[in-house]
């Protein structure tokens, strides 16, 4: 975590969702729904995850019993700012961008090539989906979509242990699946899964978005996730400029939002 980054004139405050608001897929804790109620009432926010926008509103925004006057400053960017979501007397749509159905066809059969030319066999026991359709992005999850959801804590730790285990192979792969769909971007995520959306679309882009949209110039907003390090999902969002803090979890992130809220 770097102390050192300069919090003054923090205008809006991006977050990673993964591992960084939450543990991963798992609800909004309550006392990071607190300290993020309480950001809310003096800064913006927005939220950027691989997770679909149900994903986001089941785990996230269910859990963070905002007012509805706050969760005009809050704005959703689920599948890798694939789609953008944002609060007027409900939750509207502002943009998407679908796959077509020939590029799906395509990744699942780069998937089944790659793991082929990679020697990967999938364990007999996955939990849900391993290849998911979230419209705007394809997901594949090595454990399955549903481990969290199924396992509970249990699934967590599942994760945690295969990313420990398994980032080699993670990163391996998606490097393989890049060079296989060169017209689209792979994009390792942070524990168990690799996301794959349009070309040009990553957290650079969903940055630029934020800035285009809501007029906030990116000097004025930090960004805060767990994966910036090189090859994590995270790390895109840098080529813009913004100010980035990397956190190791949770737990770090309450105490960079507390002194968002004494400095910012
Ligand atoms: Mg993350």
């Amino acid at each position: 975590m770097k102390s050192a980054t300069k919090l003054t004139s923090t205008k809006l405050v991006i977050f990673d969702l993964d591992g960084t608001l939450t543990e991963t897929k798992s609800n909004l804790a309550p006392d990071m729904a607190r300290t993020l109620r309480d950001l809310l009432a003096k800064k913006q926010v927005a939220v950027i995850g691989g997770g679909t926008y149900r994903q986001f509103r089941r785990q996230f925004v269910s859990r963070l019993n905002c007012p509805p006057a706050l969760l005009g400053h809050l704005f959703l960017f689920p599948t890798t700012a694939t789609a953008f979501y944002r609060y007027k007397k409900g939750w509207k749509n502002v943009y998407g961008h679908p796959l077509s159905k020939g590029k799906k066809r395509a990744i699942r059969a780069a998937v089944r090539e790659v793991f082929k030319m990679a020697d990967y066999i999938p364990p007999k026991k996955t939990y849900g989906k391993t290849l998911e359709d979230r419209g705007s992005q394809m997901s594949y999850s090595f454990l399955g979509q549903d481990v969290v959801a199924l396992l509970g804590a249990k699934g967590v730790r599942m994760k945690e242990e295969w990313t420990k285990k398994n980032t080699p192979l993670k990163l391996r792969i998606a490097r393989m699946l890049q060079k296989k769909l060169p017209d689209l971007e792979v994009h390792a995520a942070g524990f168990t899964t690799i996301d794959i959306t349009q070309k040009g679309i990553d957290k650079a882009y969903g940055v630029r978005q934020i800035e285009k949209v809501l007029k906030v110039p990116i000097k004025d907003m930090v960004f805060i996730g767990d994966a910036l390090y090189k090859g994590g999902n995270d790390a895109a969002a840098k080529k813009t400029g913004v100010k980035t803090i990397a956190v190791g979890g949770p737990k770090d992130t309450i105490k960079i939002i507390k002194r968002i809220l004494n400095e910012g």
